[in-house]
């Protein structure tokens, strides 16, 4: 089976709850401070893993304790880790919900903006052959570009989460098959390369209508997740994935255990229609337990869920 070479950022998740979000110098008692690990890529990596694949983790984290927090359930998962360690802190998320379920999240990037291009198309160059590469938003913008032109310079696959959406030079575009957006990074996308958004209030529709525009910018294939909506896969015909059922808790890293699990599928050479298939039924367990990471399931378990 072909290596997944998720490079991508790796964080700590600092979270707590509060009644309400402070003012400006205000100090507000709390509950929870639990830490947890997080970060885009990590959170991918793990999905990946867990659905099977053989995940090789490219990324940086600091020379201090929160290392080992961030990195925690990557070991136990049997992740292969190809690690930079800088003498920037371990990025950290710092996220405050309210009781009305709101969230603020303070993203301190520390170690994954250290990363490089560079240091990026040294560990593309030493990539096995048939590699599939997994990229998204969360490390310096010129290190993802770097690794795109890198991954495709050598033939290798190139999955792209452009999420947190940032601009990215249009040529890099047609290099990702797929590319994977939500539907909010969508209509961000179209906009930044000057495409007609669709105006349907129907989210079935404008996610395909949009979809259908962005393929006009010579994207081979793309993915646009609608979380209770499913899914619009392109390749390049245009289909609906509707969700699986699910009794929802807490949705947060959805979108990445998605990503995973589609790479896991690529990997052992489904379609990707189906392997998007798969993702959303892993996607809907997600949503079934709290935190991310420690949401995501195993293939079996997604197997004896049975839907
Ligand atoms: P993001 O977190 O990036 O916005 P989504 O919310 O679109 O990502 O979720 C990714 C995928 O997870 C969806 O395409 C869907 O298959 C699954 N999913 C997310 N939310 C739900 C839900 N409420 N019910 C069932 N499946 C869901």
């Amino acid at each position: 089976m072909p290596l997944i070479a998720v490079i991508g950022s790796i964080n700590v998740d600092l979270s707590c709850q509060v009644l309400r979000h402070p003012e400006p110098g205000e100090t507000l008692m709390g509950r929870g401070g639990k830490r947890s690990p997080g970060g885009k890529g990590a959170n991918q990596a793990l999905a990946a893993t867990l659905q099977g694949g053989h995940v090789r983790f490219i990324g940086a984290v600091g020379d201090d304790p929160e290392a080992e927090v961030a990195l925690e359930l990557l070991r136990a998962a049997g992740t292969e880790l190809d690690l930079t360690v800088t003498s920037e802190p371990t990025g950290l998320a710092l996220i405050t919900v309210s009781m009305a379920g709101e969230n603020t999240i303070i993203v301190v990037p520390g170690a994954n903006h250290a990363l490089d291009a560079a240091q990026v198309e040294k560990k593309v160059a030493d990539l096995p052959e048939d590699t599939i590469v997994v990229l998204q938003g969360e490390l310096a913008r010129a290190t993802t570009e770097a690794a795109i032109r890198a991954a495709h310079a050598r033939g290798l696959r190139i999955i792209l989460n452009n999420a947190p959406f940032g601009e990215l030079d249009a040529a890099l575009y047609p290099m990702v098959d797929p590319l994977v957006l939500n539907e909010h990074e969508a209509r961000l996308a179209l906009t930044s390369l000057g495409g007609t958004l669709s105006a349907s209030k129907n989210p079935v529709t404008e996610a395909t209508e949009n979809c259908r525009e962005l393929l006009t910018f010579n994207i081979p294939s793309m993915i646009v997740t609608l979380g209770a909506h499913g899914a619009i896969v392109a390749d390049p015909e245009i289909h609906h994935i509707p969700a699986l059922p699910a009794k929802v808790v807490d949705t947060t890293g959805a979108g990445d255990a998605f990503v995973g699990a589609l790479a896991a599928r690529l990997a052992a050479g489904e379609s990707l229609t189906e392997a998007a298939r798969w993702a959303a039924r892993v996607g809907a367990r997600v949503t079934e337990r709290p935190g991310a990471q420690s949401s995501y399931p195993t293939r079996v378990e997604v197997e004896e869920a049975g839907r």
